[in-house]
């Protein structure tokens, strides 16, 4: 296999591989002295990541659970939402935020997004109350932080609980604040490809609530009381950090500010390289700093022109070509057309970004990116 960062080489999408160098050998030293204690669920490694995991997001209280999705339903558990409410989650999202309203038993109402940063806002909120909203799913999308402050207004004012969907946004701030720690309880994913991803599957949920913390602990781990191995007090499931991935999370989130600071970098690149062509970059509050999981541009003829990159050696993504209010599997949940949501979906285009990528290949990502736009004037004409 070529090496993505020779001359000419192919740029992938993600360059997973690269940013692992950097951490593999302290990972497999880790490693070897788990499989020399095997002591695989819980243990010290889960102990420490979960202390420094809450203090990275500025909270009292990290729970490691099995994945992002999990984080999302064992908070709604734990917030007592189920049969007969509603939350309320943007059109905008992975499928996991819906997902997990629906495991939950609730009815998810989505709202539409902004048109200049996709996120949800307070006033898309205050349109889609009713008298059974019982939640709201803030979705930090792209590495973007929403509106903390307004959607916490709407929520105190209403009495519902406010959840933060922060699997894309692992260190990302509003106002100096820190994605998961401004909402009742913030949910993390660290699937390999998050800006702080596991070698596997992994989430975290985030809360300064001791009681919420505890309970979704419990709710993860089959529903035990505190301290009593064999006391079953609610139906739980099986959702926890495993000792393997709490280890690799620990060495990783040492590189994970320099990681984001490369995201950062490279959007200014991306910005510049940019200029005058007709591929718009999804605009940042300021009063949020993101991180940019994801460097989303908004392009005509979108397939096309995914097409002519893919051909010229330049992968992209879509982030997401279907919004989850017209999936299939929530068409019992579509009430009433979401415009933007709708358009953007069409448009939207993820180029390339990883912790590793260069000037060279945002430079060369740009160009081929103004042949692609260019070749599909030319088709369209
Ligand atoms: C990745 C992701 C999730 C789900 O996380 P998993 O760990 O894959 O279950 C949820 N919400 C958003 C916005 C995500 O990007």
């Amino acid at each position: 296999m070529t090496d993505p960062r020779s001359a000419g080489a192919p740029i992938p999408f993600l360059d997973l591989a690269a940013s692992h160098e950097e951490v593999a050998e302290e990972i497999a030293l880790a490693w070897r002295q788990i499989v020399a204690a095997s002591t695989f669920i819980g243990g010290e490694h889960v102990d420490r990541f979960e202390q420094e995991w809450a203090t990275y997001c500025h909270s009292r209280h990290a729970v490691g659970v099995a994945n992002g999705t999990d984080a999302l339903l064992l908070a709604l558990r734990a917030l007592g939402v189920g049969p007969g409410d509603e939350v309320i989650l943007p059109a905008n999202t992975f499928v996991a935020t819906a997902e997990a309203v629906v495991l939950a038993g609730a009815v998810p109402h989505f709202v539409d997004v902004d048109p200049d940063t996709l996120l949800m806002t307070a006033a898309h909120v205050e349109a889609g109350l009713t008298d059974r909203t019982a939640a709201v799913i803030a979705v930090h999308l792209y590495g973007q932080m929403c509106d903390m402050d307004a959607l916490g207004r709407t929520c105190r004012r209403a009495g519902i609980a406010l959840v933060e969907d922060a699997a894309q946004a692992h260190g990302a701030t509003w106002q100096g604040r820190r994605a998961g720690s401004i909402g009742d309880v913030g949910c993390f994913s660290f699937y390999p490809g998050k800006n702080l991803g596991a070698l596997g599957d992994a989430g975290a949920v985030v809360t300064q609530d001791a009681v919420l913390a505890e309970r979704i602990r419990s709710l993860g781990d089959h529903g035990r009381r505190t301290g009593a191995k064999h006391l079953h007090d609610v139906v739980g499931t099986n959702s926890r950090l495993d000792a393997v991935q709490a280890a690799a999370l620990r060495v990783k989130l040492r590189h994970l500010d320099g990681w984001n600071a490369v995201r950062r970098r490279a959007m200014q690149w991306y910005d510049e390289v940019l200029t005058g062509l007709d591929a718009e970059l999804v605009r940042v509050s300021p009063h949020a700093e993101s991180v940019h999981h994801i460097a989303a541009v908004l392009v005509p003829r979108r397939e096309a022109v995914r097409a002519a990159l893919a051909g010229m050696g330049v992968a992209s993504g879509v982030h997401y070509p279907v919004p989850c209010h017209l999936q299939q599997a929530y068409a019992a949940y579509r009430i009433a057309p979401l415009p933007v949501c709708e358009q953007v979906a069409d448009q939207l285009l993820s180029l390339p970004l990883f912790p590793t990528i260069t000037y060279e290949q945002v430079v060369r990502v740009g160009r081929a990116l103004e042949a692609a736009l260019a070749s599909g004037v030319r088709r369209a004409g």
